[in-house]
């Protein structure tokens, strides 16, 4: 008997949180007896999860949408619906340029989906929902998971922050938490699935609260689920971040010794713009404690170069600071002009572009070297990994993680597979990877 169900691909793009909510969308349209394929499959729905942080994202995304509009010509019928950040933010301009689309919905809107398809399917006008909700956390809906070692948690939605450059207080609306009863039994029930790590998500961590509940107590509640080995997340705010957390993951062997800690910039004249609300002595003061209070911590960070009125003196602060941290990886942007922002609404995007390049090249380099340079320190010291794979560029390989989220490849060994533990002594290091043979 063939499968009759109709079939969605889902394309994802940019973040995990997107990840996470890819994996909601899969989730709410099976329960409604859709089937989710491959995305190389044929498919008589594609949806299009998009990102809407960088220009880099929106381009990719816009340059997909086109070549699945211009498919409907062979395939008449396909549905094409747009969802998450870009719709949010440019509802307009994108039904201007895309007139193909089917609909567009939000990301808090992903329970009308079933609804937003069936009506697609009987009208040639692009529907539209986009409403952002105070409320909505998608507690009592299980993702459905990408098999594997590691699974995301979203604990919260929105950001109230508003940092000058950023979109996402537009696309995701305000800052709500979910239940901590509610995270504990999702991890419990990837405990039992089989995940040995999960990886708490949340535009600023550290502002999580449900009911008495803050982050330090969730986290520490998530961790003490038995058979979840580690647990990780990403990101907290420089501005608020609880000493009280540093001392529960040093107390707590599970959660993994790893910070992602954004910087953005290290002059205060910029991050003042960026209404960041720290400055570069108050971060500075924040890393000491941390490595103090966390022995090995990995520490990594976001940098953003070219910040409206950010001057070659400023980006020269930025250096300083990046060589001084030696933080142990950072992603490296230039900066983009995202509509509707408050740095888009208030500053002049006045660096020219070979000058953001200039300076990306500049501090991507200087970072490879620190990089490289902390993972020599790796040399000769045994660490426990967790396998999550095959090496990408070799079948003889396995790829594995440390606690503190470095990639390592070593030698596969028959008796082991993806999920178990072993011990890896290292013996050489690339700038992102260690490489060794089980000890
Ligand atoms: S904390 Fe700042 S950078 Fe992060 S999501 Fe919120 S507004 Fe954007």
């Amino acid at each position: 008997m063939t499968d009759q169900r109709p079939t969605v691909a889902l394309h994802t793009y940019g973040c995990q949180m997107n990840e996470y909510d890819s994996e909601l969308v899969g989730s709410i349209l099976i329960g409604q007896g859709y089937t989710i394929v491959g995305n190389g499959d044929p498919a008589e729905i594609i949806l299009l999860n998009t990102c809407a942080v960088r220009e880099t994202a929106n381009t990719r995304v816009y340059a997909q949408l086109g070549q699945f509009i211009a498919g409907k010509k062979t395939r008449p019928g396909t549905i094409v619906g747009v969802l998450g950040c870009i719709p949010q933010n440019l509802k307009d301009e994108l039904l201007a340029k895309f007139p193909g689309v089917d609909f567009i919905c939000g990301p808090d809107n992903y329970r009308d989906l079933p609804q937003l398809i069936a009506e697609a399917r009987e009208t040639a006008i692009p529907l539209t929902t986009v409403d952002l909700s105070e409320y909505e956390t998608y507690d009592d809906i299980a993702p459905r998971r990408v098999p594997g070692v590691n699974a995301w948690i979203a604990i919260m939605r929105g950001c109230d922050n508003f940092c000058s450059f950023c979109v996402v207080p537009f696309t995701r609306g305000r800052e709500r938490s979910r239940e901590a009863d509610g995270v504990v039994e999702e991890t419990k029930r990837l405990a039992a699935d089989g995940f040995k790590q999960v990886t708490l998500l949340g535009q600023n961590v550290n502002s999580y609260r449900a009911g008495e509940t803050g982050f330090a107590e969730l986290i520490d509640r998530v961790a003490n689920v038995d058979g979840i080995e580690r647990v990780r997340f990403t990101s907290p705010h420089p501005k608020d971040f609880p000493e009280h957390l540093l001392k529960v993951i040093a107390a707590n062997p599970r959660i993994c010794s790893q910070i992602h800690f954004p910087l953005q910039a290290a002059s205060d004249s910029v991050l003042r713009r960026m209404n960041r609300g720290y400055t570069m002595a108050q971060f500075n003061d924040l890393v000491n404690l941390m490595r103090d209070t966390i022995p090995n911590l990995v520490l990594t960070t976001d940098i953003i170069c070219g910040f409206p009125g950010e001057t070659r003196d400023d980006f020269a602060e930025t250096e300083q600071a990046v060589r001084e941290i030696e933080f142990d990886s950072a992603f490296i942007f230039k900066y983009s002009r995202r509509e509707n922002t408050l740095a888009a609404r208030k500053f002049i995007d006045d660096v020219v572009e070979e000058e953001k390049s200039r300076r990306v090249t500049k501090l991507v380099q200087l970072q490879r070297e620190i990089s490289a340079k902390r993972n020599r320190e790796s040399i000769g010291q045994s660490y426990r990994v967790l396998i999550e794979g095959r090496a990408k560029k070799s079948a003889d390989q396995f790829r594995a993680r440390t606690d503190g989220n470095k990639i390592v490849l070593f030698p596969k060994n028959d008796s082991l597979g993806v999920g178990d533990f072993c011990n890896v002594r290292i013996t050489e290091v690339t700038p992102n990877t260690l490489l060794g043979y089980i000890s």
